[in-house]
């Protein structure tokens, strides 16, 4: 009953219980449902014709409001950090303290670079970042039956905001919670707000208002969208769980990766770049 479940992308451990999964969502509508998504390579694309889509992150370590130096070593740090980050080998409290390093040292880096507010929306329309395929049909669909969409994003709030706006997507549904820019009085970079949101610490611990989800206790259902193992805890802020639904974005080190996320996430997507799937289901039940 959601044919796209049928795509050749799609991996599931338990094809049976997602389906049960489903009909519950279904029964609950949209009024019981709310949907939590990750930002960067979950609702953007990881890559376009053989090249790698840029992260929020990356948007602003490309732009040429950043000096040749600045530029390479912020892509030296890429180059160092994002293989322990994506590293399926390495134990998450063995990551954990080298993503701080990697956030703390970028952002440092960044905030020597006096970014203007008022560069970000450029920087965005001369990037190459692409919202995923359908992304329309999903943020419609979502704002139409009045379905919340919590996005928590490790990446730069102002930049991911701007990409959505700039999409003409950001409806008031959506609730961003992510790393924002902190701009003196001239609008220019002095730093980022707290608390620091990486890979491993989307959860509870850096959520300041428990207030959002108090205000969408009825709301019992969940959709979880993500693409990394730390996006899987991204839920835990929501004090009464009756179903939820995973879906897992596996872009890279596809090989060595997919047997954790085929035991953690209910749906895995491989080198899917399509909402497709989360837009079918949608679909049957809303
Ligand atoms: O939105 P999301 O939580 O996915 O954003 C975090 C992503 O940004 C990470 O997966 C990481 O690979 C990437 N990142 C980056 N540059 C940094 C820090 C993180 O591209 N300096
Ligand atoms: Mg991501």
């Amino acid at each position: 009953r959601v044919p796209e479940l049928e795509k050749a992308s799609v991996r599931m451990k338990n094809p049976e219980q997602v389906k049960n999964i489903i009909s519950l969502l279904r029964k609950g509508g949209a009024e019981r449902l709310q949907v939590i998504s990750d930002f960067d390579m979950t609702l953007t694309r990881f890559g376009f014709n053989g090249k790698r889509c840029p992260t929020s992150h990356n948007i602003i370590d490309n732009s040429r409001v950043i000096n040749e130096e600045g530029r390479r070593k912020l892509k030296d740090l890429l180059h160092y950090y994002y293989p322990i980050e994506i590293d399926p080998y390495r134990t998450v409290e063995d990551k954990l303290p080298l993503m701080v390093e990697w956030w703390t040292k970028a952002h440092n880096l960044l905030t020597q670079q006096k970014i203007l507010k008022s560069d970000i929306s450029e920087m965005v329309k001369e990037s190459d970042v692409m919202l995923r395929d359908g992304f329309n049909t999903f943020f419609d669909q979502l704002h139409q039956n009045k379905v919340p969409l919590f996005i928590f994003s490790a990446g730069v709030g102002d930049v991911l905001e701007e990409i959505i706006r700039q999409a003409g997507a950001f409806h008031p549904n959506v609730n961003v919670v992510s790393n924002y820019m902190d701009f003196d009085d001239s609008g220019v970079l002095q730093g980022f707000k707290g608390p620091l949101i990486h890979t491993y610490n989307k959860n509870n611990t850096v959520l300041k208002d428990t207030e959002y989800f108090q205000q969408l206790c009825t709301r019992t259902n969940i959709l979880l969208l993500g693409d990394s193992m730390g996006d899987l805890s991204m839920a835990d802020g929501v004090a009464d769980v009756k179903n939820i639904l995973r879906i897992g974005f596996l872009n890279d080190r596809v090989e060595e990766q997919r047997g954790k996320y085929i035991e953690s996430y209910d749906i895995v997507l491989e080198k899917d770049e399509t909402l497709d799937v989360a837009n079918g289901i949608l679909n049957f039940i809303l």
